[in-house]
């Protein structure tokens, strides 16, 4: 009687641990584990088919106003940009629910772009924003990107970027968010665009169209530039939301140039009545951009605009304590993991918020300054047998006035 055998590698039962009988041969252990391997590591590195988890349907998305309630627990004031966002992403996902039927009525991609200064909380909003609908959310950061051909990144790293974080699950990275930030970066140097190459302008603006539009797009798996020998994914953007932001420092004075014009005109008196001048960007329209250096098509592409409001005193006042995940309330909770209650006076953080404003800091510069005034405390009470800890304004002062962070800012 012939000797059973694998197969694949020759070896005789006695041989191996044991053999696995097919329809027409045998595999020992050895080689089915090794099949194995290889088979993970050619999946691995294609593209997975989507596990579905994450196509939220619009019954689990919650609606605009419960939305905004989400944001209002994390970010402090911007309630226009609440709104705005709360509304877009709601329509973005009844696009993707979108019946296809015969009426001819196809609803229209909702990208977003946000205008306000830095450390205003454009972030702040994309992420939390992601954080509620659990879809795969990237930030980039416009800066990098370059022309193709260049030195920096081709625009398609934005998708590798989703990619990996969705795990590489394309159907789940399809219906994605990105963030694009500091797209004010790439605006057109000049107003000439033929005098030299714009390689980081308006080069990439026009491939970031591209993505916008919505097309199939050949993305390098681990991001970087394209090369021709590389396996491509292909993703097709039509569903992801583009969240774009950025501080467009100066666009003001191209809201004021556009009003002035404005008030010439026949009611030029009711006009001139109605503008805020201590906060135009309230005013902002999509020409501004256009006279800022994006180009038309982008601006075209980013049908929903809106702005953030610079913080004042009492914004950053309020961004310490109240948002759910508040500066104040992390550092209350480091304190209470060693059975501490820690304690701020009030004018200990009327003085940080004080020194956030002199600084010009911004809400960044809160925790700074609270990371500075803290860090004693956090290094000695752990070993010390205390119940309390009370920062009072002294003490806020002293430290402060220790850390160095003054000069650092000054
Ligand atoms: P931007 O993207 O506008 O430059 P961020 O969203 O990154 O600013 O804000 C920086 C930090 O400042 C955030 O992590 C957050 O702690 C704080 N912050 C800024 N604006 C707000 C706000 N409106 N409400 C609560 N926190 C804020």
């Amino acid at each position: 009687m012939p000797k059973n055998v694998c197969s694949f590698c020759g070896r005789s039962e006695k041989d191996v641990n044991y053999l696995i009988a097919g329809l027409n041969g045998y595999i020992c252990d050895n080689c089915a584990q090794q099949a194995y391997e290889i088979t993970k590591s050619a999946n691995a590195s294609k593209a997975k088919p989507s596990k579905g988890k994450k196509n939220q349907t619009l019954k689990d998305v919650p609606k605009p106003m419960d939305i905004k309630a989400y944001l209002d627990q994390y970010i402090i004031g911007q309630d226009e940009a609440k709104r705005y966002l709360s509304v877009s992403v709601y329509n973005h996902y009844k696009r993707l629910e979108q019946p296809i039927d015969d009426d001819g009525v196809e609803i229209e991609k909702s990208n977003i772009i946000m205008v306000g200064s830095t450390g205003t909380g454009k972030t702040l909003m994309a992420r939390t924003i992601a954080k509620l609908l659990d879809v795969p959310f990237t930030i980039v950061d416009a800066t990098v990107f370059t022309e193709a051909g260049y030195v920096g990144e081709d625009v398609e790293s934005i998708l590798s970027r989703l990619l990996q974080v969705a795990d590489y699950d394309v159907a789940a990275a399809e219906r994605g968010i990105v963030f694009v930030d500091e797209i004010d970066k790439i605006a057109r140097k000049s107003d000439n665009p033929s005098i030299t190459r714009d390689v980081s302008g308006e080069g990439v603006q026009q491939g970031l169209l591209k993505l916008l539009e919505g097309t199939m797009v050949n993305v390098p798996p681990k991001g970087g530039r394209k090369h021709p020998d590389q396996d491509y994914i292909h993703v097709d953007t039509r569903n992801i939301l583009f969240i774009c932001g950025g501080a467009f420092d100066g666009i003001e004075r191209k809201i004021a140039q556009r009003l002035n014009t404005h008030v010439v005109g026949y009611n030029s008196v009711q006009n001139v009545r109605k503008i805020d001048k201590g906060d135009l960007m309230k005013y902002i329209l999509p020409q501004d951009l256009k006279s800022f250096g994006l180009i038309p098509e982008i601006i075209g592409r980013l049908p929903v605009l809106t702005y953030l409001n610079p913080l004042d005193r009492e914004a950053l006042r309020r961004i310490l304590v109240e948002p759910k995940n508040s500066i104040i309330k992390q550092y209350e909770k480091l304190f209470k993991m060693d059975g501490i209650n820690l304690n701020f006076d009030n004018e200990a953080l009327d003085y940080i918020v004080d020194k956030a404003v002199e600084y010009k800091l911004g809400a960044r510069g809160l925790r700074s300054i609270v990371e500075a005034v803290m860090m004693d405390a956090m290094f000695e009470v752990p070993s010390k047998k205390v119940k309390n800890f009370d920062v009072t304004l002294t003490y806020a002062k002293e430290q402060l006035d220790k850390s160095g962070l003054q000069e650092q800012a000054g």
